[in-house]
């Protein structure tokens, strides 16, 4: 299965950072043509940013963006959110859902997450719905059960054409505090949730499982040579061509 590397630009960077970035990762692309063979790269810039995104990508369809977040709503009164049928307006093709951040600071609940789930899917683009346990529940011995929870509940009702929703495993602790899970833990852990997709999707083997949690130019090779994980959800070192290109390339 071809990799997957996504950046998740969070709540960074003015425009004309966005076009910088956006500018050079394409530059070091355009040289560096191997890294594309090896594996998908994707962007999530914030909303505002997605159309100077979109249109420094047109001409280059292989390099894919996406959206960090969508409402859980079709349309109507929801002040302040954007519908999933207004990113694919914007040309979007995936969507982070369930991030731990939107989780942790918006109260956002499993079946919240399934409905912007479904929302994606609806408007055929993928969701990247993230899953993962707090320092404090791997402590107590929960982490699997805390992820399976969550899995069961921020996977929407798929139709067997729906084999394209991506599941990224972020423990919460490892989020942009540069500790990362060890090889052996993510193993474990990544092979757990293949076994949990069973029943849930139509084709737990197809499901593209990411890991986040500071990953970066030095760890990638590692974790991404580790079995059932099949790409990486990074935040931090996105936030430079040079870092997040560093990754892909590692992604061999
Ligand atoms: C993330 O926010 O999804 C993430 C993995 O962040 P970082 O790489 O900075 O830990």
């Amino acid at each position: 299965m071809k990799k997957l590397i996504a950046g998740n630009w969070k709540m960074n960077g003015s425009m004309e950072n966005a076009r910088a970035l956006i500018a050079n990762i394409i530059n070091r692309l355009e040289t560096d043509e191997d890294v594309l063979k090896k594996c998908d790269i994707l962007v999530c810039p914030p909303f505002l940013h997605i159309p100077a995104v979109r249109h420094a990508i047109y001409g280059f369809p292989e390099l894919r963006f996406g959206a960090q977040d969508c409402s859980a709503y079709e349309n109507g009164a929801h002040t302040g959110d954007v519908s999933a049928s207004m990113l694919r307006d914007s040309s979007c093709s995936y969507v982070i859902v369930g991030h731990s951040e939107r989780r942790q600071y918006q109260g956002e609940s499993d079946a919240t997450v399934a409905q912007k789930a479904a929302q994606a899917l609806k408007n055929d683009m993928v969701p990247i719905i993230c899953v993962g346990e707090t320092e404090e529940e791997r402590e107590k011995g929960l982490a699997q059960e805390i992820v399976d929870a969550q899995l069961a509940g921020s996977i929407p009702a798929l139709e067997p054409f729906h084999d394209i929703v991506v599941i990224a495993y972020e423990p919460v602790w490892a989020i942009g505090t540069g500790k990362t899970a060890s090889v052996d833990d993510v193993a474990e852990m990544h092979g757990f949730i293949r076994e949990q997709l069973d029943g849930k999707v139509p084709a737990p083997e197809k499901v593209r499982i990411l890991y986040g949690g500071s990953m970066k130019p030095e760890n990638a090779g590692e974790l991404l040579s580790t079995e059932n994980v099949d790409g990486g959800l990074i935040g931090g070192a996105s936030l430079s061509a040079e870092s997040f290109l560093a990754i892909a390339r590692a992604a061999g």
